[in-house]
């Protein structure tokens, strides 16, 4: 049957979307007895996760020898910094705006949960980013998932197969591309199970949610939606249709799949195979890009988290009635990028990070305690926003780069 003739129905989005309202509808009908179904859930996230680390060297090391040598892998590098720095900081900026506008914080009843023990874990790891890039020992990297060692590697074993005799080099690009394919056709199979799993995640969420928790947050959450709508339906899809003309609907139509995942995972991490699936596949921006851009945005790029911490670190100053002056904005504004480039993909990352940006304006680390209760509803909206910021820069970046 062709691509035209399909009903609906068939189509991989509106399966993804089903399963979302349906998990939605199961966790409000069943509350807590729908945990029934999360090994579903579970059993498509560590799918997902079995395949990120073989996926992410194969296509890197295919891609960094595509793109030739270390200079232009060096200003594919700059490029990438510079398109993962703008949009942020642009969110962090709409974001800022949004809070001193609406104040959701100000004269706020919230009762201050405490914080469960061990979220603290990886505040202080921004200092040691940097170094963290180089693996001591690739294999343990690989082993722990650890994303930046894994790209630093790759990237090594790219541009130094581009140095090999022809013959060597042939058998190392054949090896790898071959490898390649066959972990795309590995998560093109799991891809297919996304409304399964995406059913079983969403219904999970809002089984176990206790609504009622919403109600002092309204204003906090409302704030927070309004402006991650505002980058994620303005902001991106604009600098997308400007710099590379392509449709930012048909380019988010593409990218559903990865998108609904990130919605229901919280977890960019775990999405990235997607990701990486839909923007080769479906939208078609080459590997020489992608395999670069989107395992390094999984892991730096998160302008939702970036836009959380900002909006949640003056929320709690305003609940606590502590005023925030101009220059301790300007403060909280480059906490929150540096705390959303140390955050990791998982879930509640950015929470955790949020210590770092109350630490640098003085207020009270327990303020956390305030937002936990909504956290997961808001985590499950940056992530997404997370993955759509790191798909629309492979876009952009592939443009700079003269590659589409
Ligand atoms: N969960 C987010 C992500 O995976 C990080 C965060 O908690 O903000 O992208």
């Amino acid at each position: 049957m062709s691509e035209q003739s399909r009903p609906w129905y068939r189509e991989l989005h509106w399966q993804i979307l089903i399963g979302l309202v349906v998990g939605v509808l199961a966790g409000m009908v069943f509350g807590e007895s729908v945990t029934i179904v999360s090994p579903l859930g579970d059993v498509f996230l560590r799918l997902l996760r079995m395949v990120i680390v073989p996926l992410v060297v194969s296509s890197l090391v295919v891609g960094t020898t595509g793109i030739g040598d270390a200079t232009r892998i060096g200003r594919l590098g700059g490029k990438a910094a510079l398109y993962y720095l703008a949009t942020s900081m642009a969110s962090i900026f709409v974001g800022l705006i949004a809070v001193n506008l609406i104040r959701p914080g100000v004269g706020a009843e919230v009762p201050l949960q405490e914080v469960p023990e061990g979220l603290s874990v990886g505040v202080d790891s921004i200092g040691g980013l940097l170094l963290r890039i180089i693996p001591s020992n690739p294999i343990q990297a690989m082993a722990d998932g650890d994303m930046l060692g894994i790209i630093f590697f790759s990237l090594v074993l790219g541009i130094f197969t581009n140095q090999l005799p022809a013959d060597q080099k042939r058998t190392i690009v054949g090896f790898f591309s071959a490898f390649f394919d066959l972990m795309m056709r590995v998560t093109d199979f799991i891809i297919r199970l996304a409304p399964i799993g995406v059913f079983a995640l969403m219904a999970k969420v809002v089984g176990t949610a206790g609504i009622e928790v919403f109600g002092p947050l309204l204003k906090f959450m409302l704030t927070v939606v309004l402006s991650l709508g505002t980058h994620a339906f303005l902001t991106l899809p604009l600098a997308l249709y400007l710099i590379t003309g392509r449709n930012p609907i048909e380019y988010a139509r593409s990218l559903s799949p990865a998108l609904l995942t990130a919605f229901s995972s919280a977890s960019s991490s775990a999405t990235l195979p997607l990701t990486m699936d839909c923007v080769e596949r479906r939208a078609g921006v080459p590997n020489q890009v992608s395999s670069f851009v989107l395992p390094l945005g999984a892991t730096v790029n998160m302008d939702g988290t970036a836009l959380y911490e900002c909006v949640a670190a003056m929320f709690i100053a305003q609940v606590y009635g502590i005023e925030i002056s101009f220059s301790e904005q300007i403060l909280v504004f480059f906490t929150a990028l540096l705390a959303s480039i140390g955050a990791a993909g998982i879930p509640m990352a950015g929470l955790v990070m949020i210590a770092v940006v109350l630490r640098a304006v003085g207020l009270p680390m327990e303020g956390v305690g305030l937002i936990l209760a909504v956290d997961r509803v808001l985590d499950m909206c940056r992530t997404s926003v997370n993955v759509w910021s790191d798909s629309v820069g492979a876009a952009i970046i592939a443009r700079w780069e003269n590659l589409e």
